[in-house]
């Protein structure tokens, strides 16, 4: 079937995707030498110069850069063309620590738009679409992506913004909408009240492009109950651009990486040696077209492994697995690696939705874990089982995933805080001490 709108260069061929790569990465590395102090020294530092990398093969000798060296940048350290040149800044939410800057050229801009449209229509848009965009506006990166994207498609966008349930509602009902755009955590919110008040057959979503935050497969199988959908991931971060740096095409299996663009590497995070295809480990990613901001061998902390198996959508980029979250969401609770998303799909498995919160604390010298879960509305209403019975089971549950021992409290329904953007899963008290 011929796609509404699809670039030849999703579907080149791998060698020609990677000779095109290797020219635009000899040429990116040059503009950055000449271009930002902070490479310069650091390549010389390495004893690398811009001659020696000759293609994607030389990627490996180039130094990586950190979040530690972007926060020492800030703002302008990392600025490759003249302050004049840039048209705007987006920037991380920045929980911990400083926050990261990221500039933009009107270049950077379109190529961006371009990454969110690709996904947009890999998610089934096409100009016919009602795009209703509640990602958050403003710095965050999730709103003006999406809203770029959806206009290159040239869908109707709704540039809704997060937050106000009531109002996403109505505007979703009376207008239309046919693709959703937000916060998986946040797609899990509207699915609960548009079946609260009845609304699913007023709505007329097909599709929802979710992503700014780890999900498991669990949690997209809820979504697109609720809300009658196909749920597609989208990725991306701020400091690469944005979201779309990959996307789910209609296989809904990986994330497509736009290689044309971004090179992706994944390394071991100790050792920082990069690993073989299909080997989990930390990915890097090298900005090769654009100008503003163009990161090389960034560390994302992000966690996963690529595939190039040949994908039936056509797509020969490279596919990114589902991260399972950054190495930083990683708890080390009791001596054990814990991760939210392992807790998620005990939980979804058992019938529980996605609202949920992880407690750890320390007493004396041993730690403890709480994890808090509302029942459904069902199984308040027609319960098979006691709470007890209940916290007992999930206790089980976590005991065969985890390894240790969580506690377990089963609470009403509404009582843990919905998220509106990326939700906050976790409050690690051990920090405060
Ligand atoms: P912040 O660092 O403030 O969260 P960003 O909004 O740029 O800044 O977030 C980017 C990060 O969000 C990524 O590095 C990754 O950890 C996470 N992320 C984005 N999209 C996804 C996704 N689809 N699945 C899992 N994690 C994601
Ligand atoms: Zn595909």
């Amino acid at each position: 079937m011929k796609k509404y709108y699809q670039p030849e260069i999703e579907t080149m061929p791998v060698e020609e995707l990677q000779a095109l790569q290797s020219e635009r990465l000899v040429k990116q590395v040059q503009f950055v030498y000449d271009n930002v102090k902070f490479y310069h020294e650091k390549m010389d530092e390495a004893g690398i110069k811009p001659e020696d990398i000759k293609g994607i093969e030389d990627l490996h000798k180039l130094p990586f850069i950190t979040k530690d060296d972007l926060r020492d940048q800030y703002p302008y350290g990392l600025l490759a063309v003249p302050l004049e040149d840039c048209v705007r800044i987006q920037s991380t939410s920045g929980t911990t620590g400083r926050r990261v800057v990221a500039f933009y050229t009107q270049e950077d801009i379109d190529l961006w738009d371009e990454c969110c449209a690709r996904a947009i229509v890999a998610a089934g848009g096409t100009k016919e679409d009602v795009c209703h965009v509640c990602y958050g506006y403003g710095l965050f990166t999730g709103g003006p992506g999406l809203n770029g994207g959806s206009h290159k498609v040239g869908c109707l966008t709704l540039p809704m913004s997060s937050g106000n349930t009531e109002r996403q509602l109505q505007f979703m009902t009376d207008l239309g909408s046919t693709i959703l755009c937000c916060t998986p955590s946040y797609a899990a919110n509207l699915g609960e009240a548009v079946n609260e008040r009845g609304l699913k057959d007023k709505i007329k979503l097909k599709a929802g492009i979710f992503g700014a935050e780890p999900w498991t497969e669990e949690m997209r199988h809820n979504i697109e109950e609720s809300l009658g959908i196909k749920a597609y991931d989208i990725y991306g971060l701020t400091e690469i651009s944005g979201p779309g740096v990959s996307f789910e095409c209609e296989e809904q299996a990986g994330m497509h990486i736009q290689e044309d663009h971004f090179i992706a590497e994944i390394i071991d995070p100790n050792t920082g040696e990069v690993l073989p295809e299909g080997e989990v480990g930390e990915l890097v990613f090298t900005c090769i077209t654009k100008k503003a901001f163009p990161l090389l061998r960034y560390r994302t902390r992000d966690l996963c492994r690529l595939t190039r198996e040949k994908c039936s959508c056509g797509r020969t980029h490279v596919r990114m697995m589902k991260p399972k979250g950054r190495s930083d969401d990683m708890m080390i609770v009791k001596g054990v690696n814990v991760w939210p998303s392992q807790i998620e799909t005990v939980l979804l498995n058992q019938g529980y939705q996605a609202n949920y919160q992880i407690v750890v604390d320390r007493v004396g010298n041993n730690d403890t874990i709480e994890v808090q879960v509302e029942l459904t509305p069902e199984m308040a209403e027609n319960p098979t089982m006691t709470v007890a019975e209940r916290e007992k089971k999930i206790v089980a549950g976590l005991k065969s995933m985890l390894g240790i021992k969580v506690d377990v409290k089963v609470v009403e329904p509404k009582t843990i805080t919905r998220s509106e953007g990326k939700a906050v899963r976790v409050v690690d008290k051990r920090h405060l001490y």
